[in-house]
C-alpha cells in the first residue's frame, strides 16, 4: 500500500478542531479549520448548514462548539447539506436522530454520495440518512423569519447547492454567498460544468446583492484568521467577512484559477 506522508499530514492538520467564531450576528462557523459548518439562526430555531465529516469526534465538535457560542444543539431545527461529500455530510444522521432535524439536499448528491465513497474506498461513509426535502434550483429554504436561496452549482460533485443567505452585522443587514463546492473535480466534462456553474453563481450573486462571504473551506479564503477577528472584535472594526460585490466576485476567480489549473494538467 502506498502510503502519502505529505497527503495524510495536511488530512489530519486540516481536522483539528478551529476556534468557532460568530462571524455575522445570526451566523456561526464552527468545525475544523479544513471543513467547517455554519450555524444559522432565525427565529424558530436553528439551521445547520452541513455536518462535518463521519464520526462521533466531529459530532461532538459541533455540538461542544455550538454551546460555547451559547447555541443549543436541540434547537436544530433544519440541515442543509450543500453537496455530497462526506465531509459536508458525515454527522447527518446524529442531528436527525438526536434532535429530529430535517434534512434538505439535492437529489443527484444524495445518490451521488453512495458512488463516492464505495469508489474511495470507503462505504462507512455512505450516506446513512433519509432525505426528507430534496431541493431544486432557486428554492427558497425558509424557517421563521430566515429565507434562504438554493442555486444549483454543480461540478466540483453532479449535483451540489451554493447559497445565498440572509445575516446581520451590528444589525446592518447583508446577503453572504456560500459556493457549495470547492476543488476541481476529477474529470474534464465536470471542470466544464464547474465553470459553466461559477457563471451562473456570479450571475446569482449579483442579481441578489451579495456582499458578504464564507466557506465551508476556512483554510482557502483566510476563514481562521477572519474568524479571530471577529472573536476578538472592537465596534469600530469593520468586519472582514463583509467584503463588497465586486470582491467577492473576484474572490470567485480563485475557484476558476484552481479548475482552468486543473484541466490543464487532464489528459
Ligand atoms: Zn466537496
Amino acid at each position: 500500500m502506498k502510503f502519502n506522508l505529505a497527503a495524510t499530514a495536511l488530512l489530519v492538520a486540516t481536522k483539528e478542531m478551529a476556534p468557532p467564531a460568530k462571524i455575522f450576528d445570526n451566523l456561526a462557523i464552527v468545525g475544523t479549520a479544513g471543513t467547517s459548518a455554519a450555524v444559522i439562526e432565525t427565529s424558530e430555531g436553528l439551521i445547520l448548514l452541513d455536518a462535518l465529516w463521519p464520526g462521533e469526534i466531529f459530532a461532538d465538535m459541533i455540538e461542544y462548539e455550538m454551546r460555547l457560542l451559547g447555541y443549543d444543539p436541540a434547537d436544530i431545527r433544519i440541515l442543509l447539506v450543500s453537496h455530497g461529500h462526506p465531509d459536508h455530510s458525515g454527522c447527518g444522521r446524529h442531528f436527525i436522530e438526536k434532535y429530529g432535524a430535517v434534512p434538505y439536499m439535492g437529489e443527484i448528491d444524495y445518490h451521488f454520495n453512495k458512488e463516492f465513497c464505495e469508489k474511495a474506498g470507503n462505504p462507512q461513509v455512505v450516506f446513512d440518512f433519509e432525505v426528507d426535502h430534496f431541493i431544486n434550483d432557486g428554492d427558497v429554504i425558509t424557517l421563521g423569519d430566515t429565507s434562504i436561496k438554493a442555486f444549483f452549482t454543480p461540478g466540483h460533485t453532479p449535483g451540489g447547492f451554493s447559497f445565498i443567505i440572509p445575516v446581520y452585522d451590528q444589525g446592518r443587514p447583508h446577503n453572504a454567498a456560500l459556493w457549495g463546492g470547492s476543488a476541481p473535480p476529477p474529470d474534464r466534462a465536470a471542470c466544464e460544468q464547474y465553470l459553466q456553474s461559477l457563471a451562473y453563481w456570479r450571475k446569482a450573486c449579483i442579481d441578489n446583492g451579495v456582499d458578504a462571504e464564507f466557506t465551508t473551506h476556512p483554510i482557502m479564503n483566510n476563514g481562521i484568521e477572519r474568524m479571530n477577528v471577529m472573536r476578538n472584535r472592537i465596534d469600530q472594526v469593520a468586519n472582514p467577512f463583509v467584503i463588497g460585490t465586486d470582491a467577492y466576485i473576484r474572490f470567485t476567480g480563485l475557484f476558476e484559477e484552481m479548475v482552468t489549473d486543473a484541466m490543464k494538467k487532464l489528459k
